[in-house]
């Protein structure tokens, strides 16, 4: 008896463990900590005169010091998420099918890369899309990567549905077969698959989104596997243009994160020029990061630009992290343009 209780004690620890617990705040823009509070917290969009910030529970009294009076939004971000019925949604093994299967069905422009594993061992993979699709041929290559952060189910499905009608449409449109014979496009549908399998937003206790090093500090080591992992692949490649896709929020975004000084002239024009397009079709906020949020240091966009001069977009879809799955249509439309337009413009 003894026994069977300490095997479920154990059991109730380890599914305590298993879900990180993210705790959403608001707090007053003129609060004089923000700063601090942004190194130290995920401040995820700015609503009105406040701030949303994620809070890992069992640094509420840390966040509390620095925001006395915040105010509780709430409990749990992901409780919902994962009680939610989420038909509709792939599971990670079924997106990794898919996308073997996308190989299978259209073997002259579609190949799949593995490029690590996750910590918990879990394949990280790649597809590619092109014309003559097993060589690199001297074109434009770009990225776009998905579920950074795990609980964004949303861009999961938003990239499958916008891969599929590039492959669907390969013969048929001639927008889309220019796209596919004049650039070398490579789609990560899942970042961190050890967060997104549990419906957890972080990797580990880590913020994937938060973990690259940025100029001011050139020696931060990257903690997460996934994210090391992405770094050699993307040095292995050197995109010229990345778009990593969150959710939510509505808004199309370039570096800096870090700082609110702007980047080089030509580049914040082209950036500028290229999100007011890309945004003009959905009507989301665009900008740098740090004035459209918040000033946000480890960010990928700032790393990608700094080390590789790419053009590294982030944009956050729609006003849900996971809405209704028969809302997901939707969100694509609301994407396509936005996608096609970021293709086309290198
Ligand atoms: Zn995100």
């Amino acid at each position: 008896m003894k026994f069977i209780f300490a095997l479920l004690i154990l059991n109730l620890i380890q599914t305590a463990r298993a879900h990180e617990v993210l705790q959403s705040f608001l707090v007053d823009s003129k609060n004089q900590n923000l700063t601090q509070i942004s190194q130290h917290f995920e401040i995820k969009q700015k609503k009105n005169k406040f701030y949303e910030v994620y809070v890992l529970k069992e640094k509420v009294d840390e966040f509390l010091k620095l925001a006395p009076h915040a105010k509780l939004l709430s409990e749990d971000i992901n409780s919902e998420l994962r009680n939610k019925n989420l038909d509709g949604y792939h599971k990670y093994h079924e997106v990794k099918s898919l996308y073997q299967k996308f190989v299978k069905d259209y073997p002259s422009i579609v190949s799949l890369e593995k490029y690590g594993e996750s910590r918990k061992g879990n394949e990280l993979f790649s597809l590619k899309i092109s014309d003559n699709v097993t060589k690199s041929e001297n074109e434009p290559k770009l990225l776009i990567t998905s579920a950074t952060h795990g609980d964004e189910l949303i861009t999961v499905e938003v990239q499958i549905r916008l891969v599929k009608e590039l492959l669907e449409k390969a013969q048929t449109d001639t927008r889309i077969q220019n796209m596919i014979s004049n650039y070398e496009l490579y789609f990560i549908p899942v970042v961190n698959p050890d967060g997104f399998l549990r419906r957890n937003r972080y990797a580990g206790r880590t913020d994937p989104n938060r973990d690259y090093a940025w100029p001011e500090r050139p020696n931060k080591q990257t903690k997460s596997l996934c994210i090391q992992n992405l770094i050699s692949f993307f040095d292995k490649h050197q995109f010229v243009g990345s778009l990593d896709i969150h959710a939510s929020g509505k808004m199309v975004m370039f570096p800096w994160a870090y700082t609110r000084e702007s980047i080089q002239a030509s580049d914040f024009n082209f950036m500028d020029q290229l999100t007011q397009k890309m945004a003009s079709h959905n009507q989301y906020k665009h900008g740098p990061i740090s004035k459209v949020i918040y000033v946000a240091k480890g960010s990928s966009a700032d790393y990608y630009y700094w080390k590789y001069k790419t053009v590294a977009i982030a944009v956050e879809l729609t006003t849900s992290k996971a809405p209704r799955s028969t809302r997901i249509a939707g969100v694509v439309d609301e994407s396509r343009e936005m996608l096609w337009t970021f293709i086309e413009s290198f």
